[in-house]
């Protein structure tokens, strides 16, 4: 499993409360009320592993919050990646909300976002 600094989004070891890249405090930031609005707008970010990585995040604390703003990014984006991220956090919300969507990647073009759309069953 992979953790993020959510300040500067290097990759950080799941233990790690200080980020070794930037020296922010990872655990008072995830327990900042603001810190899944952050999350959330960090879905529009233009540097592409930004959204992946606030998706994974979102999807991992299941989120019900960022379930609109994922569906908006999994239709809107033309990056394969930055979809099946947002399909991936979707299906592990499983949110009612989000069915129709999941529905949708389940035929999308791209393998990795079918396979996203089936869960965290199907992970690895
Ligand atoms: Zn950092």
């Amino acid at each position: 499993m992979t953790f993020y600094c959510a300040n500067c989004w290097a990759e950080v070891m799941a233990t790690a409360q200080i980020c070794p890249r930037c020296g922010d405090d990872i655990l008072a930031r995830q327990a900042r009320a603001d810190f899944v609005e952050k999350l959330i707008s960090a879905l529009r970010h233009p540097e592409p592993t930004t959204p992946i990585r606030a998706a994974w995040i979102l999807g991992q604390r299941r989120e019900r919050r960022a379930v609109p703003a994922l569906i908006q990014l999994a239709r809107e984006s033309a990056d394969p990646f930055i979809i099946e991220a947002a399909v991936a956090a979707l299906a592990r919300i499983n949110d009612p909300c989000a069915e129709e969507t999941l529905r949708w990647s389940a035929t999308h073009p791209t393998l990795r976002v079918r396979r996203a759309a089936s869960g965290p069953a199907a992970e690895q």
